[in-house]
């Protein structure tokens, strides 16, 4: 008599249908090699829980039968592991992979030479089951450059995986259950009902959030230097004007203009490459001179702004300069060429008066106007309750 109860043609079956949504989704990022760790990892559950089916009852499955199906699992825990280390961009060493698959199936192959009782040889192969769990859990749960949140669902699932599995490793170390397949089996295969289908959908949502996310990413970034463009701006100034209502990232909050003096010039002179070359020059430099909350943008062409929260007009100005001064000391090398740049500079502070991030960066385009108008490469400020002031100048 075999096991093919009802439990396991649904879990079999509505594993194969899984298994088919899962394969458009790798079908259509064929690029990301972690959805093939995740696909072998599905087969391997799958095709692990097609050949339980084939255990007999009440006995022993034969030695072949029994270590097939521990591959097959193991595969799977193993892939799901990996597919979470590459999403992460973590490093993956087959070898260790190899080393963990095998060693227990040596391991249980020899306690079975051996004839040690039943109980001890499947406590070999539960315990070797739950490592590769943990290891994903740990995975998720470690702190990564991006904080995701569908990888909170793969997490919980083998947390389930986990423990069920630990549970039957104790109760078959202390003998506590009969080494029938139902016994041991049955916790599992409850377990593993719920949590295949979180696994299932969590692979599927990482792969959205992340592709969602690098779409944004790029939506918001300028391809040329890498800062904001003008859509990640809005993003920003949608934030820190929230910041500022609570009063989280302080009220006083500044804006900077800068603009590249005579730039057509450049252009003019030395071939639109270059002029590239001088902007990418700038953005680094603009990027050297800002803190870590600050945020850079290209706002237009030769036109960079600058959030700077929970900061006032006279700390905006010390940025201000440091980034004037980066500019000017060192000529930007390009195609061959040293090319002296200078920059005008607008600031306004957005105060606790109720005057918004928008409106700031109208009064530094002012400011910025009269930089331009005052001779350029300078710096000056707009403050909503004084007239406009000159700050430094190229004198
Ligand atoms: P000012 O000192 O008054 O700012 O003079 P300017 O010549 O820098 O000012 P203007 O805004 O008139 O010229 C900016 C030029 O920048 C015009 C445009 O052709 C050029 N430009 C805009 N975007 C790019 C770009 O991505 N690459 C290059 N190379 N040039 C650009
Ligand atoms: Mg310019
Ligand atoms: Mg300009």
């Amino acid at each position: 008599m075999h096991m093919t109860d009802d439990a396991l043609l649904t879990a079999t079956l509505s594993r194969a249908a899984f298994l088919l949504v899962f394969l458009t989704v790798v079908l259509s990022q064929l690029h990301e090699r972690f959805l093939w760790h995740w696909l072998s990892a599905l087969i391997g559950s799958s095709l692990g829980t097609a050949l339980m089916a084939q255990f007999p009852v009440d006995g022993e499955p034969g030695l072949a039968l029994g270590l097939a199906t521990y591959l097959l699992f193991m595969i799977s825990l193993i892939g799901s592991w990996s597919g979470v280390r590459l999403f992460y961009r973590r490093r993956v060493d087959p070898r260790l992979l190899g080393a963990i698959i095998l060693l227990p199936l040596l391991i249980y192959t020899v306690l079975d030479l051996f004839q040690v009782a039943l109980n001890y040889r499947r406590f070999v192969i539960t315990l070797a089951c739950t490592l590769p769990a943990c290891l994903t859990v740990f995975e998720i749960l470690r702190p990564a450059s991006e904080r995701l949140f569908s990888p909170i669902v793969v997490a919980l699932a083998f947390i389930a995986y986990a423990v069920a599995l630990a549970g039957t490793g104790v109760a078959l170390l202390l003998n506590l259950t009969p080494p029938t397949q139902e016994a041991v089996n049955y916790p599992s295969f409850a377990v593993d009902r719920v949590a295949s289908i979180l696994v299932y959908f969590g692979y599927i949502a990482m792969a959205g959030e992340r592709a969602n996310r690098a779409l944004r990413q790029q939506a918001e970034t300028d391809q040329l230097t890498g800062l904001a463009n003008r859509h990640g701006a809005q993003r920003a100034l949608n934030r820190l004007e929230a910041a500022r209502t609570t009063g989280a990232e302080g009220v006083r909050t500044s804006v900077l203009l800068a603009d590249v003096d005579h730039f057509k010039r450049i252009n003019d002179t030395y071939g639109h490459e270059v002029g590239d070359s001088v902007i990418v020059a700038v953005a680094a430099r603009l990027r050297g001179a800002v803190r870590d909350g600050d945020v850079a943008v290209r706002w237009g062409g030769e036109e960079f702004l600058v959030l700077l929260p929970a900061t006032d007009a006279t700390a905006a100005q010390v940025i201000a300069e440091r980034l004037r001064d980066a500019v000017i000391h060192t000529p930007v090398h390009a195609d061959g060429h040293d090319i002296p740049v200078t920059l005008s500079i607008g600031i306004a502070e957005a105060t606790s008066e109720g005057e918004t991030l928008s409106a700031a960066i109208v009064s530094a385009d002012r400011a910025l106007y009269r930089a331009k108008r005052q001779g350029r490469d300078r710096v000056c400020l707009d403050t909503t309750q004084s007239d406009e002031i000159t700050i430094s100048s190229a004198s």
